[in-house]
């Protein structure tokens, strides 16, 4: 046997052993499966279907809107972004009363960080990174011209693509920084800020902390409280399973709950709604993040996807989330990188969440030559990243070792070659 064979079959022997006593093993019957062969590494992009989801949603339609009508508003419905909230707070470290589901992530970005703008209104600079998703920052570049008052943005640079410095960080804050707001894990390298360290020097510094935590709510433990994290966000489609488009989170610390004054104001976040009142009275509660409607079959499933999570414990997803990446990059070393590929993601483990990138010059035909003829299914970023995100709900180790061969085998074979570099419309 070859040195490389030889590496692969101990391998092999790892992830067999690791799925064979894989406490979360069972959780992939909970999800719908289309093709068994089929490797699904999106995850962190769009979840899997729960089946309880395809079940009860059915039934939702059918009793709640078809029979139940405007009746289900009351009965069912007008206490379901706080009732579902209150769940998810379990997931985060917040208290019930600061969790509330509402809008998208990029909306309620916006809320927060006008609110935190209003709450720290002498200090005019905001800090943020290269690495930020870039909704993120359009929202905060959105906010400064709506808000014309000197605000300005400035950007950390990241030297290798993957982390940012916590020197340049430092040096960036000043006692003119009124927000510090950054997204974690990063969602092209899969970088794990130093999320408690990074909050305790920015409010030392008498900024407020607002972090997206859309690629790590389900699958990296988080505490709010303990950190003392001013507010977040996050989606709910990814980790959390819960459908394409459902409705993000809003966490606001108890004690600014009072001083936030977001915008748009809405109905829905007035003390009484159905007061119908001219005059705007916010709730005292974390319902006043609300603006209008919130789109109720979007939200309900959010339900079942948080349940799994609660379900699974998210110590054990984590767990399980960096065995999986560690045994990829096993394979990767073993296997990949005499092909042409490089890591795009922190190694060390504590600094990474569960979806880890790679790179090649050919990335994006190797990508379409994945989902189009070899049944694996990450997604690519540009420029040349391919990002395998390992939702540990439903991808064993098995599945892991599997997607590194398939991506040799997409190299080895000139099977890309086949593909064009023109890009489609959703990468
Ligand atoms: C997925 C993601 C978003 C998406 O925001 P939407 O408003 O739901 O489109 C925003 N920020 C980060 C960091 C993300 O990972």
């Amino acid at each position: 046997m070859s040195r490389i064979d030889h590496q692969w079959s101990e391998l092999e022997t790892l992830a067999s052993g690791l799925d064979a006593q894989d406490p979360l093993g069972d959780f992939k019957t909970q999800f719908y499966r289309a093709d068994p062969e089929e490797i699904y590494l999106d995850g962190n992009s769009l979840g899997r279907l729960p089946l309880e989801s395809q079940r009860r949603l059915d039934e939702i339609i059918q009793s709640q809107w078809g029979e139940g009508l405007i009746r289900s508003w009351g009965e069912r419905w007008y206490d379901a972004p706080k009732r579902i909230g209150d769940k998810l707070a379990g997931l985060i470290g917040a208290h019930p009363v600061e969790v509330i589901l509402a809008d998208s992530t990029t909306i309620n970005l916006f809320k927060l960080a006008v609110s935190a703008l209003a709450i720290n209104s002498e200090r005019k600079g905001i800090i943020s990174d290269v690495l930020n998703f870039p909704t993120d920052l359009y929202t905060i570049w959105g906010a400064i011209q709506l808000l014309n008052r000197g605000h300005s943005l400035t950007l950390l640079d990241s030297e290798d693509g993957i982390q940012i410095s916590l020197e340049a960080y430092q040096q960036a804050l000043n006692e003119d920084t009124a927000l510090v707001t950054f997204s974690t894990p990063t969602f092209k390298s899969g970088y794990l800020h130093q999320i408690h360290h990074m909050t305790q020097i920015a409010h030392q510094a008498g900024a407020l902390v607002l972090w997206d935590f859309s690629h790590a709510v389900g699958v990296v433990p988080l505490d709010v409280n303990g950190w003392d994290v001013d507010f977040a966000v996050g989606c709910t489609y990814k980790y959390l399973n819960g459908g394409p488009g459902s409705p993000a989170f809003i966490f606001v610390n108890g004690k600014h709950l009072e001083k936030v004054s977001h915008q748009p104001l809405g109905w829905w976040g007035h003390q009484a709604p159905f007061t119908f009142d001219l005059d705007y009275q916010p709730a005292d509660s974390i319902r006043r993040l609300l603006s209008g409607t919130p789109p109720i079959l979007s939200l309900l499933p959010v339900e079942f996807g948080v349940d799994l999570v609660l379900k699974a414990r998210v110590e054990r997803i984590r767990e399980k989330s960096q065995r999986l990446g560690n045994l990829f990059i096993r394979a990767f070393d073993a296997r990949l990188t005499d092909l042409g590929f490089q890591l795009g993601s922190p190694r060390d483990d504590d600094r990474r969440g569960g979806h880890v990138s790679i790179r090649h010059p050919e990335s994006y035909r190797i990508y379409q030559a994945l989902t189009r003829e070899l049944k694996l299914i990450p997604d690519f970023r540009e420029p040349d990243n391919i990002r395998l995100g390992f939702a540990p709900l439903y991808t064993s180790y098995g599945d892991v070792l599997e997607a590194a061969e398939r991506l040799g085998q997409a190299v080895e074979d000139r099977i890309y070659e086949k593909y064009t570099w023109e890009r489609a419309k959703v990468t």
